[in-house]
């Protein structure tokens, strides 16, 4: 025998062994790693509300951590202009600094809300062929960014009829998403309110839009104050449970990584939407009480989803409000003590802000008022036109007559 046979002085197993050989030992490409899921991902109650990217996206997560959060909701262009050509993307740069201080504050998940001009259920060719655009280029800024959803309004389906708007909206969104690697971004539909012909009120509906896209990874987003205005009475102990039933029927919870937690300015079934804080509309914290308390809403296995968030839309009347939502949803949930740590003080909205708001809208209300006298004189003076022209028709008719 030579040394060949001996590695490290360890005799190598004998030739004849070779004849054992396992088919099961074939040599197979090693399957790529399951990517670690992210810190935050941990089973962690996620909180979290509508952060404002102005300025800068960093300013985004700043306010999130300065409110308490350990979630965010961001808008990632102005969400109510078209964004064309180069505006409609994200440097590098910027996108890359947004990235690593999201990962130092451990903030997640980071979900993303689309435009409101973008009708992916429009029948009209331009408007479509615009939404569709629109739609891509926030998948795209979602991916630079390094979202983990992106949240949308199915649309209003105008003259057509719901199925047709469900096929157009289902193509929509696969031609927006062509050629895009989506990687670990997630596309939700949300439910709607329903008001006027949107789409989305219903959750069959919501449920048979995502069936069309099950080749992409998608999910649904619910709002409790659309479920509520759209006539799901979450509001009382039996409702919110035949509701989750429905849920569960139709779109299933477990795709339902994200939720709206928004209180209702409408009553029940009053198919507008009009967001409250929590506890002020016709909701009610009772009710999110047994909401964020609910084992299947919740981040633990196996009835919860892990690293499912609450996200707040509420809106901003006063200075701190922001804040007080996100510390009630903390407290709501039985989990003040683990609530991260707000600024004193902080709000989304200050006193200068307040002031060059309520400025700008007294302005447009005496614009548009201006605007109502000017044609409401020009109304008169068209209305006393035609009494005159009248009243000298009649006086003719009588002459007539
Ligand atoms: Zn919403
Ligand atoms: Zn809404």
């Amino acid at each position: 025998m030579t040394d060949e046979n001996f590695v490290a002085g360890v005799p190598t197993p004998a030739l004849t062994k070779m004849s054992e050989f396992d088919p099961e030992d074939e040599y197979r490409p090693e399957p790529e790693p399951e990517p670690l899921p992210p810190s935050w991902m941990d089973g962690s109650a996620r909180i979290g509300i509508h952060t404002s990217i102005v300025g800068s996206y960093l300013n985004a997560l700043e306010a999130a951590r300065k409110l308490g959060c350990n979630a965010l909701q961001i808008f990632s262009a102005s969400p109510r202009t078209w964004q064309g050509g180069g505006s409609a993307r994200i440097a590098e740069v910027d996108a890359q600094a947004f990235r690593a201080r999201r990962e130092e504050l451990n903030l997640g998940p980071l979900v993303i809300h689309a435009n409101y001009l973008i009708n992916l259920a429009s029948e009209q060719r331009m408007l479509q062929t615009r939404s569709i655009q629109a739609f891509h280029d926030e998948v795209v800024r979602a991916m630079a960014l390094g979202a983990d959803f992106l949240v949308v309004h199915p649309g209003a389906r105008g003259e057509a009829t719901a199925s047709q708007a469900v096929a157009t909206i289902i193509e929509s969104v696969k031609q927006a998403a062509k050629r895009s690697q989506l990687g670990g971004l997630e596309i939700l539909i949300e439910n709607t309110a329903g008001m006027g012909t949107a789409m989305g009120s219903r959750l069959e509906e919501v449920a048979e839009i995502l069936q069309g896209l099950s080749s992409l990874p998608v999910g649904a987003c619910l709002d409790t104050a659309h479920l509520f205005a759209a006539g799901y009475d979450i509001k009382t102990e039996a409702g919110l449970a035949a509701t989750l039933g429905q849920v569960d029927g139709s779109i299933g919870l477990d795709r339902v990584p994200v939720l709206h937690v928004n209180d209702s300015k409408i009553p029940l079934g009053g198919r507008v939407d009009r967001h409250e804080s929590i506890g002020k509309g016709k909701i009610g914290a009772e009710a999110f009480q047994r909401i964020l308390r609910h084992p299947r809403l919740g981040t633990m296995p196996p009835e919860g989803l892990v690293g499912r968030a609450f996200i707040l839309e509420t809106p901003i009347d006063e200075p701190g409000d922001d804040r007080r939502n996100v510390a009630a949803l903390w407290e709501l949930a039985g989990l003040k003590e683990k609530a991260p740590e707000a600024e004193k003080g902080f709000s989304m909205l200050t006193a200068a802000l307040q002031k060059r708001i309520s400025v700008q809208a007294k302005t447009r209300k005496k614009k548009s008022l201006n605007a109502e006298t000017q044609s409401s004189q020009k109304k008169k003076v068209v209305k006393a036109r035609k009494k005159s022209s009248s009243a000298g028709k009649s006086r003719t008719k009588k002459k007539r007559g």
